[in-house]
């Protein structure tokens, strides 16, 4: 019989690293259609939907446990959801109108999720993917599918996308690994499978209709490549890469002290965190402090949002989890529809996001301001200001600022007064205006999922222009370059906290193109560490000025490749 198999080789994104060589068990979510169909008895719907309600909610309380702060939060939401009575009347109202419990249950959640997947917030679409994995786990409890804890050893899912709890349920087989079509490097999905250790590739456009169940695969989460029917030769040369790529992180980690002396330049390393359990790891990985702590997911949490003192002792925690170094807090970063009902942007992430947001609900923006300060008397906490763009914005940021610290003093509630303020740099206007901020601001970070979305016109998440979005566009590079001869004669430290300081790559293009701190996955510190021992400054410098020159953004990685071939032949076995 002929194949229908069209395309062996596949490059996705990598996501979470590990190789894995199995068979395919699709898990096409797209095929769950709902057709608007009238049930043949109500009682049947309304008793298959209770049962498929329960079944649920106990799967989801059975991984509950295993969940801490972010992920945890996220099941709690989805069992809070699929409980709600609100949502649970309406799916009744539905059946009692004749229709099937799918149907009744689709058309009860349409309208909640539309509004959260139109969000201008990132975490909030992320979010709201992750809803919609509820909805389609409801409908394939009542549909009858197979549950993805039902797959063996030696399986690779190959998906459209996955839930973070999928991922865990997944964790416990042996060797399995995951492939999806949508879904970029920082979604939750992917952050649960890094911590959980599950390979993982995504933005795999295509690859469902290029593989069935039972298919031959191999998936390589350091490169994001995936071969499928791979030939005996290939099976054997990836069986050995495993190996291969854990004595070479091993000789990296423990490389030759080449940049010494004046050779050397300092790069702090620093972590990213969203909650206490992140910067815990951090710790343990001996980052220099918390370079980035995501403040959007506590908002998840109203017990905490809703309390400036539950708040600050969040921070406080953090503050001395990390003390002496620091802990660089960022007001959140999100939309307006949470506090502004009925409000929908068309461009959301031209729209109110970042310090807008803040500038325009001033009253979230000092109720973070007093929790920060309140947690800031041992010295070493800094704000971080998000998505701004003109000077102004950093002003009225700074001015509300005051009043927060007048008040405390009313209140004789000791603070940090002289507490560092530094702002992201994430749109070109800013980074292209950066000695306008010089004299505004204590410190900058570069944050470049979005500056590189703003300055090449590409959604960050966008599933089909994946490939267009690169954090290596010399443009991208050209106005870091420009951020840090901007900044530097004042004085001023430039870090980088997006995804592409996690990147050995993007790292090493980073710090020849003078970055001071790069703000990492926890689980990325370690290596960073390693990488910088085997870099003299000079060199580094001097690659990095010529990808500015460089036509695209293929041309820098082709050359970061070779150039690493040179300077650190053990990294390079991760890019053959
Ligand atoms: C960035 O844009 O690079 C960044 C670090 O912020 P976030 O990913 O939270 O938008
Ligand atoms: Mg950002």
């Amino acid at each position: 019989m002929k194949s229908k198999i069209k395309k062996r080789i596949f490059q996705g994104l990598p996501a979470s690293k590990g190789v894995i060589i199995g068979k395919v068990k699709k898990f096409d979510l797209k095929s769950l259609r709902i057709e608007r169909k009238q049930a043949k008895s109500k009682r049947e719907e309304l008793s298959k939907f209770d049962k498929a309600k329960r079944r649920i909610i106990k799967e989801l309380e059975s991984v509950l446990e295993h969940f801490r702060g972010s992920y945890r939060k996220i099941i709690e939401s989805e069992i809070l959801i699929i409980n709600d009575p609100v949502i649970e009347d309406e799916v009744k109202k539905e059946i009692e109108k004749g229709y099937t419990a799918e149907f009744a249950f689709i058309e009860s959640m349409r309208r909640f999720l539309s509004k959260m997947e139109e969000s201008e917030s990132t975490l909030f679409r992320e979010r709201a993917r992750e809803i919609n994995h509820l909805v389609r786990k409801v409908l394939e409890v009542l549909q009858g599918k197979p549950s993805l804890i039902d797959v063996g050893e030696g399986t690779v899912i190959v998906s459209d996308d996955i839930s973070p709890i999928d991922v865990f349920s997944l964790s416990k087989v042996n060797d399995v690994g995951i492939v999806i079509e949508y879904g970029g490097p920082t979604s939750h999905s992917v952050i649960v499978a890094k911590s959980l250790k599950v390979p993982m590739v995504c933005a795999a456009r295509g690859i469902l209709e290029n593989v069935k169940d039972g298919t031959e695969i191999i998936i390589d989460g350091w490169s994001g490549k995936i071969i499928i029917n791979p030939s005996d030769e290939t099976k054997k040369e990836y069986e050995r890469k495993p190996i291969l790529y854990g004595d070479a992180i091993e000789k990296i980690i423990k490389g030759p002290r080449r940049g010494k002396g004046k050779e050397r330049k300092r790069v702090s390393i620093m972590g990213n965190a969203a909650g206490l359990e992140e910067i815990e790891e951090i710790v343990k990985y001996k980052g220099f402090g918390v370079g980035l702590f995501r403040t959007e997911l506590l908002m998840w949490d109203p017990a905490i949002w809703h309390n400036e003192d539950t708040l600050a002792e969040v921070f406080e925690k953090g503050s001395k989890m990390v003390f002496p170094d620091p802990l660089i807090v960022r007001l959140i970063d999100i939309a307006g529809e949470p506090t502004i009902p009925g409000f929908e942007e068309k461009n959301p992430f031209l729209g109110l996001r970042g310090i807008r947001f803040l500038l325009f609900e001033k009253e979230i923006m000092k109720m973070m301001y007093r929790a920060i300060l309140k947690a800031s008397n041992l010295g070493n906490i800094r704000i971080l200001l998000p998505m701004v763009t003109t000077l102004k914005e950093v002003e009225e940021a700074k001015s509300i600022l005051e009043k927060a610290k007048k008040e405390l003093t009313r209140e004789d509630v000791p603070f940090d007064n002289y507490i560092p303020v530094g702002m992201m740099i994430e749109t070109p206007a800013s980074a292209l205006m950066i000695k306008e901020f010089t004299s505004a601001v204590d410190f900058f970070s570069i944050g470049t999922n979005d500056l590189t979305q703003y300055t090449l016109a590409v959604d960050r998440s966008h599933p089909i222009l994946a490939p267009l979005y690169s954090e290596f566009h010399p443009s991208v590079l050209n106005l870091i370059h420009h951020v840090v001869k901007g900044a530097h004669p004042y004085r001023k430290k430039v870090a980088v906290c997006g995804e592409m300081a996690s990147d050995p790559l993007g790292a090493i293009i980073l710090m020849g193109l003078g970055i001071d701190e790069l703000s990492v996955h926890p689980d990325a510190i370690k290596l960073l560490y390693g990488l910088f021992q085997w870099l003299e400054y000079k060199k580094v410098k001097e690659f990095a000025r010529k990808t500015l020159e460089m036509p695209d953004a293929k041309t820098v990685k082709e050359k970061t490749i070779e150039f690493i071939k040179k300077n650190i032949p053990p990294l390079a076995v991760f890019y053959e």
